[in-house]
């Protein structure tokens, strides 16, 4: 990593709310932060419809139109965005090395990591082709659409058990798939769901397509792993809650990670373990895992990182 090498005090991975918060933030303390966007410009928002429990927007708004808002806003204030991905970096000295697959390589004197998590998928085709049409992976973002109507939930660990339950409080049924006869989840969840009167278990089953037309979703296909007996289950909605993986394959070996692999910081901050790097969002946090979260920790980072650098 040696040639045309460019120098910037704050690099900034990922463009999902912490990434681009942080940038406003580092932007405006004339950090004059670069960003690149990674695979998903705009995050996990971008996979999702409307947004309607980020403070500020009163009538709601599109994932999509929000990432967008926060781009512009980042922009404003002269962050450099550049779309591409980042492929390789090195922390073992500081200033960071870090090479992109747009051919640059950069010196970064703060590196903000906020490279998300992705929600695993089933990987089913008609999945793909009902996503933000019926299908989602977010229960809290999404549930609100399908006020008394009867879903299906698939998972049995915590998230879904927590998602289950929040979708009992907005929905008429909620059917929970579980491909064992034993949910995963913490004997407390377990004893919220299985005490919930309209959330019912459908054990040793797994979903084979989801059901639907134009006008999205209307059922699930299940087959039960024991028996191979198939079924339709109507629903108007189907929430994937099979876990997540956090982004942080580029990091492995290089920062302390906990044992989900989320990058560990130091408790009320945004610090890692190597000085100089920060996680804000997704990728430091499987417990919240919301948007103004995200956003929150990523102004943590910026602020973080600029007292890191006058200090
Ligand atoms: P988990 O990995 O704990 O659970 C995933 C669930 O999805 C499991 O029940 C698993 O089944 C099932 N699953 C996985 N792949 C498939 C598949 N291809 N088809 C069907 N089912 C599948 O993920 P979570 O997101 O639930 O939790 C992640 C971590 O975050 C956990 O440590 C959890 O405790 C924590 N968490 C804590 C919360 C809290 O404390 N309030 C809230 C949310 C998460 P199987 O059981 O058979 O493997």
């Amino acid at each position: 990593m040696s040639e045309n090498m460019e120098t910037v005090r704050c690099l900034i991975i990922g463009s999902g709310p912490a990434g681009y918060t942080a940038a406003i933030y580092a932007a405006r303390a004339d950090l004059k932060p670069v960003i690149y966007q990674g695979m998903q410009p705009g995050g996990q928002l971008t996979i999702t419809t409307e947004v309607d429990n980020f403070p500020g927007y009163p009538k709601g708004i599109t994932g999509p139109e929000m990432m967008e808002e926060f781009k512009q806003q980042a922009e404003r204030f002269g962050t450099e965005i550049r779309f591409g991905v980042v492929t390789e970096v090195d922390l073992s000295n500081r200033p960071f090395k870090v090479k992109a697959d747009d051919g640059k390589t950069l010196s970064a004197e703060t590196l903000i990591i906020a490279t998300g998590a992705s929600a695993k998928w089933l990987g089913m085709e008609s999945e793909r082709k009902f996503m933000g049409m019926g299908v989602s992976g977010c229960a809290t973002c999404d549930g609100f659409f399908y006020r008394g109507q009867e879903v299906a939930i698939v998972g049995g660990g915590d998230t879904a058990a927590e998602e289950a339950t929040y979708l009992a409080k907005l929905c008429k049924k909620v059917f929970m798939i579980h491909r064992r006869d034993e949910l995963r989840a913490s004997k407390a969840m377990q004893h919220k769901v299985l005490n919930t009167p309209n959330i019912e278990m459908i054990w040793d089953t797994a979903p084979e397509e989801i059901l639907g037309d134009q006008s999205g979703v209307n059922g699930v296909r299940v087959r039960n792993v024991k028996t191979g007996a198939s079924r339709d289950i109507p629903v108007m909605g189907v929430f994937v809650a099979i876990g997540h993986k956090p982004n942080t394959e580029l990091f492995l070996g290089q920062l302390e990670l906990d044992d989900l692999n989320y990058i560990k910081t130091k408790p009320g901050t945004t610090q890692t373990s190597i000085e100089g790097v920060f996680a804000a969002g997704d990728v430091q946090d499987h417990h919240y895992r919301q948007a103004v979260t995200a956003a929150g920790t990523g102004c943590m980072a910026a602020i973080e990182a600029e007292r890191f650098l006058t200090s």
